[in-house]
């Protein structure tokens, strides 16, 4: 599936030396050397809801990770896929009498769009759950040859055929090595908690006949009135969630990759569960760290369809709103705090974009070498975009009465481009 466009990022002198960067899986910052080599692997969406802030503060902390990589001279390969088959695709489609392909081609299409406008780096491989039924087939069947997954038999309303990954058996293999995957590793949840959340996120712990109840679906037999395609020996159906990505991730970055990214509602069970298949597919860990992004709520509450409160960064675009204030609203969050989206905080960030805009045309060359190193100090600190801004913002507000010059002027837009995306 093709991605989208961007600009190239302006080349800066010095670099960026190395990160921290929290890791939920460790439960603390990890230090990240500068490294030749970086592999990024940012869940995609599902595309019946057009990019909300949610989407757009997840795709925009990991854009600020990829360009920290970028200015730290790594090579950065990156991966997002689009779960273009899913229950809540079907289930939009069918309530508002469109084709679901429609729908995600359409949604998908925006999608592109808002991120384009964002300055989010596209990925290099853009990739469909759609397109990847054939990989991850063999995949699955290679899971029940060996004993790490089973079908579960048809009862009431559910065909024969769905199979389902055993956790348990994935826990047992290896169990010498140091860097096993078990349950827990990447989540650190109860056992409790994970059948709650389970169940709220698309998990079927009540399914009858599973050997642990919160085993995930490999593989969904055909149902009358659903998309399915042709899986060999598993027969028709469609493929999981979680072996979407691990297939995915594993066919198209290292194993173990650098870094898992997404927003903090994926870290169990769609995190844990891809590192489950990874490491039963493969005996390597999914990725070297898992970083995740908090949830934005509006005016204090959770965004949802259902409340019909969510932001679209499509309608900001359509009412007026320059992309790069929508970026900088986004920015003035830490990527790892919940917050809430208000008029406030959009009415903010384009003040602060004006007067970023304003102090540019009084910018001298020992300012852009001054804000340049400190946005980098900044962002080594688990990508601390507030404080980073609190830089540019001491920075613009002491220039009024100075004259500048155009080849400065151009450095610091070159400089909030490359490492936070930022137009002026
Ligand atoms: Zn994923």
């Amino acid at each position: 599936m093709i991605a989208w466009n961007s600009t190239p990022v302006p080349e800066l002198d010095g670099t960026q030396s190395g990160i921290k960067l929290f890791d939920t899986a460790l439960q603390e910052p990890a230090p990240l050397e500068a490294h030749s080599e970086r592999s990024l692997y940012v869940c995609g969406i599902t595309p019946y809801d057009a990019t909300h802030l949610g989407h757009a503060s997840t795709y925009v902390a990991f854009d600020l990770l990829n360009r920290t990589w970028r200015d730290a001279g790594s090579a950065v390969s990156y991966v997002q896929n689009v779960t273009d088959v899913d229950d809540p695709l079907l289930e939009r489609a069918t309530a508002t009498g469109v084709r679901w392909q429609d729908l995600a081609a359409e949604q998908i299409a925006l999608f592109r769009e808002d991120m384009e406008a964002l300055n989010v780096l596209p990925p290099d491989h853009y990739i469909g759950a759609v397109e990847a039924v054939d990989w991850i087939v063999p995949a699955v069947e290679d899971l029940l040859g060996r004993g790490l997954a089973y079908v579960v038999p048809g009862e009431g309303e559910e065909p024969d055929g769905d199979v389902y990954f055993s956790l348990d058996a994935a826990a047992a293999l290896h169990e010498d090595d140091p860097a096993r995957w078990f349950l827990g590793q990447v989540s650190h949840l109860d056992v409790d908690v994970m059948l709650e959340l389970s169940a709220e996120r698309g998990g079927d712990p009540a399914r009858p006949h599973k050997r642990n109840p919160l085993d995930p679906l490999l593989w969904r037999a055909a149902r009358v009135g659903e998309p399915s395609w042709s899986g060999a020996s598993l027969g028709d159906g469609r493929p999981g969630w979680h072996i979407e990505c691990a297939v995915i991730a594993q066919r198209f970055l290292p194993s173990p990759f650098t870094v898992q990214g997404g927003g903090s509602d994926l870290v169990f069970p769609h995190h844990e569960m891809s590192a489950s298949h990874a490491w039963a597919a493969g005996g390597t860990p999914l990725a070297q760290h898992y970083a995740h992004a908090g949830m934005v709520g509006y005016d204090g509450e959770k965004m949802s369809k259902s409340r019909g409160n969510l932001v679209l960064v499509s309608a900001l675009r359509a009412s007026g709103v320059d992309p790069a204030a929508i970026r900088l609203a986004i920015l003035a969050h830490h990527y790892r705090s919940d917050w809430s989206w208000t008029d406030g905080v959009l009415a903010q960030a384009v003040d602060r974009l004006g007067a970023w805009r304003r102090a540019a045309e009084h910018a001298t060359a020992d300012d852009v070498v001054r804000v340049r190193e400190r946005i980098r100090a900044c962002l080594a600190e688990d990508l601390d975009a507030p404080s980073a801004l609190a830089a540019v913002d001491a920075w613009a507000s002491g220039v009024q009465d100075r004259d500048g010059d155009s080849t400065a002027r151009q450095g610091m837009v070159d400089v909030l481009d490359a490492l936070l995306g930022v137009r002026l």
